[in-house]
């Protein structure tokens, strides 16, 4: 049923459980599985920001890039233990759920994957702002992963 596949990943436990199942769905529909990362600095909570962040050296931009393309070649290394020839990996500069919608326009997925949660600290509500935000958006299937 499935053609394209979208994995949102940020290197998260949540993602990590995404990533398996994006794999797994691969394989049972024959479907191309793309990911995709937008490179960040994890977040403090929203109160403590500017005040944590002033305390310490932020990591450079060039960095956080590095990071990302860090983590994406651990997706596509555990995909192929999985079976899986990732079709594409998508890199973001803008803002992560929109550049999820984006890819998902452009590569005509028919299925979001993403996890629950992922890297951020505030735990006390149920979905992230990421997974909220592209729940909304979604003009396709979009699966939220434990
Ligand atoms: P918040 O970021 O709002 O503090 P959180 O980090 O716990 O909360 P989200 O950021 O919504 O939760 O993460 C949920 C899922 O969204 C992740 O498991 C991952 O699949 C995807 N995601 C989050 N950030 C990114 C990112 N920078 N690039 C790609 N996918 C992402
Ligand atoms: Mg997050």
């Amino acid at each position: 049923m499935f053609k394209t596949i979208l994995l949102a990943y940020d290197g998260s436990d949540h993602a990590q459980h995404a990533l398996e199942l994006a794999c797994d769905m691969a394989k049972t529909h024959g479907a191309a599985l793309h990911v995709v990362h937008t490179p960040q600095q994890d977040s403090p909570p929203i109160v403590f920001g500017p005040y944590v962040s002033g305390l310490g050296t932020p990591p450079s931009q060039n960095k956080i890039n590095e990071a990302g393309e860090k983590m994406v070649e651990k997706a596509r290394a555990d995909a192929k233990a999985l079976g899986v020839d990732l079709a594409e990996v998508h890199i973001g500069k803008t803002q992560p759920s929109e550049f999820i919608l984006k890819t998902a326009d452009a590569t005509h997925a028919d299925l979001i994957i993403l996890g629950r949660r992922g890297l951020g600290s505030v735990k006390s509500i149920t979905l992230g702002s990421v997974s909220q935000a592209v729940a909304h958006g979604a003009k396709t299937a979009c699966m939220t992963v434990v």
